[in-house]
C-alpha cells in the first residue's frame, strides 16, 4: 500500500511519476497533466438495433465474433480492477447496451461495487429493464433522441420507434419506486443541420414537459451534443451547429441561469462531467451542451473508455491502448493489469487533435467506440 497523499515515483519503471497517487489511503488515476480519472465508460456491446446515420455508416461496421467481446464476468473483474485504481463512476453504453443477450446479469456485479452506475441506450427496450436498473442502482440514465417525429426518426435511426423512445424517457422520469425516484434523466441529441436543427426549440418544450412529470425527482436534463466526425459519418463543419448558435437561439425565446461545473453534480466525489450547464429560468429544466467540436474540454477530461473488445481507450478520438481482455485471458495477474492502465492513462495525449483534422483520420466508428 502507497503512503497517502504521495506520488508513487517510477514504480511503472517510466514516465516522469505514477499514474498512481494515493490520497487518505485511496488510488487515483492520474496523467502527466494532472488529470485524474475517475469516470470509465464500457461498451458492453458494439451491436445495435438503431442505424443512426451519424454513428453506424451505412453499410454497418465489420462485427466480430461474439467470442471476440468481453464475457460479463471479464467486464465485472475489469471494473474491479478499475475501481480499485480510483474509478468513481461507471457507464454501460455501446452500441446499444440492453441489446445484449442477459444484460441484467452483468448489473448485481457492479453493483457489488462501491462506485456510481450509469447506461446510455436509445431507449427502445428501456422500460423492460427500468426495474432491475433501478434495483442495481443505475440510477442515472441517458437516453438518446434526435427527433420527435416518427418520419424523421425513421430516416436517421432507420427504425420505427419514435413513440417508443418517448414513451420510455417518460416512464423512466415518472418512474418511482415507494417514493424514490432516479437521479438523472438526461436525453441526448445530436443536432444536425439540415436534419433536425429545426426541433431545438421543439426540445426545450419535451424537456419543459419532462420537467412536470419529473418533479420532485431526477433532475431532467436535454443534452445537445455537438455532431462529430467518426469513420463513415458523412460529418463536415457545416452541418455540425455550434453550441453558441444553439443557445442564441434558445435564448431569443427562454431566460437561461449558467450553472456552476460545482452544481452539476450531486456527489462531491464525481468530475462535473464536460457538459456546459444552464437552468431555464423559473423551472428545474436543465440544458446541457456537449461541445467537442467547438469548444473541446481536453484540458477537464476525466473519461477512460473500455471498448466491446476489451480494449483501453484514453480518449474518445484516440489510437487503441492495450487489449485488457487479451491479458485477461492469458492469465496475468491483477496487479500487472492495473499497472497497464495506470501506464496506459499516464501516457494520455494533452488534447486530441482539431476537429477538421480528426474528419481525415481513420478513427473507429462511433458505434465500435462507444460513445
Ligand atoms: N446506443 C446508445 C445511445 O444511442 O445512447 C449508447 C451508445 S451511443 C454511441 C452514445 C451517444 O453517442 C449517443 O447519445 C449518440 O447520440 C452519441 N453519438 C453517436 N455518434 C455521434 C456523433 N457522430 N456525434 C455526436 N454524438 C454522437
Ligand atoms: Fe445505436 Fe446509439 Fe449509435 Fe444510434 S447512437 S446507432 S442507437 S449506438
Amino acid at each position: 500500500m502507497l503512503e497517502a497523499g504521495r506520488y508513487e515515483a517510477g514504480a511503472l519503471g517510466s514516465g516522469a511519476f505514477s499514474a498512481v497517487l494515493t490520497c487518505c489511503m485511496a488510488s487515483m488515476l492520474i496523467d502527466q497533466y494532472g488529470r485524474v480519472h475517475d469516470y470509465l465508460r464500457i461498451a458492453v456491446t458494439d451491436r445495435c438495433n438503431f442505424r443512426c446515420t451519424y454513428c453506424m455508416p451505412k453499410d454497418g461496421i465489420a462485427l466480430g465474433p461474439h467470442a471476440d467481446m468481453l464475457s460479463y464476468e471479464e467486464i465485472a473483474r475489469l471494473s474491479e480492477i478499475f475501481v480499485g485504481l480510483g474509478v468513481r463512476k461507471l457507464r454501460l453504453t455501446g452500441g446499444e447496451p440492453l441489446v445484449r443477450h442477459g444484460i441484467e446479469g452483468l448489473f448485481p456485479q457492479l453493483s457489488a461495487l462501491d462506485t456510481e452506475l450509469a447506461i446510455s441506450t436509445n431507449g427502445a427496450l428501456l422500460v423492460e429493464h427500468l426495474d432491475s436498473l433501478w434495483a442495481h442502482r443505475f440510477h442515472q440514465l441517458n437516453i438518446s433522441l434526435d427527433t420527435l417525429y416518427p418520419d424523421r426518426f425513421r430516416a436517421i435511426t432507420g427504425r420505427n420507434a419514435c413513440e417508443d423512445v418517448q414513451r420510455a424517457i417518460r416512464a423512466a422520469t415518472a418512474y418511482h419506486s415507494g417514493t424514490e425516484r432516479f437521479q438523472s434523466v438526461k436525453v441526448n441529441t445530436v443536432l444536425i443541420r439540415g436534419i433536425n436543427d429545426d426541433e431545438l426549440l421543439d426540445f426545450v418544450r419535451f424537456g419543459e414537459e419532462l420537467s412536470s412529470l419529473a418533479a420532485g425527482g431526477p433532475t431532467v436534463e436535454m443534452r445537445f451534443i455537438e455532431y462529430m466526425p467518426f469513420r463513415g459519418n458523412a460529418w463536415s463543419s457545416e452541418r455540425s451547429l455550434p453550441m453558441s448558435e444553439m443557445l442564441a437561439a434558445i435564448e431569443r425565446v427562454y431566460d437561461l441561469d449558467a450553472i456552476e461545473s460545482s452544481e452539476v453534480t450531486r456527489s462531491p466525489t464525481i468530475h462535473p462531467g464536460p457538459a456546459k450547464s444552464f437552468r431555464v429560468a423559473g423551472s428545474n429544466l436543465r440544458l446541457g451542451f456537449i461541445t467537442t467540436v467547438s469548444e473541446p474540454f481536453c484540458g477537464e477530461c476525466s473519461r477512460l473508455r473500455l471498448t466491446a473488445d476489451g480494449t483501453l481507450r484514453t480518449c474518445l478520438f484516440g489510437d487503441d491502448g492495450v487489449n485488457l481482455r487479451d491479458m485477461l485471458r492469458f492469465g496475468a495477474r491483477e496487479e500487472t493489469i492495473a499497472s497497464a492502465i495506470e501506464s496506459a492513462v499516464l501516457d494520455k495525449w494533452r488534447e486530441h487533435p482539431p476537429v477538421h483534422e480528426l474528419a481525415g483520420l481513420n478513427t473507429r466508428e462511433m458505434i465500435a467506440i462507444g460513445g
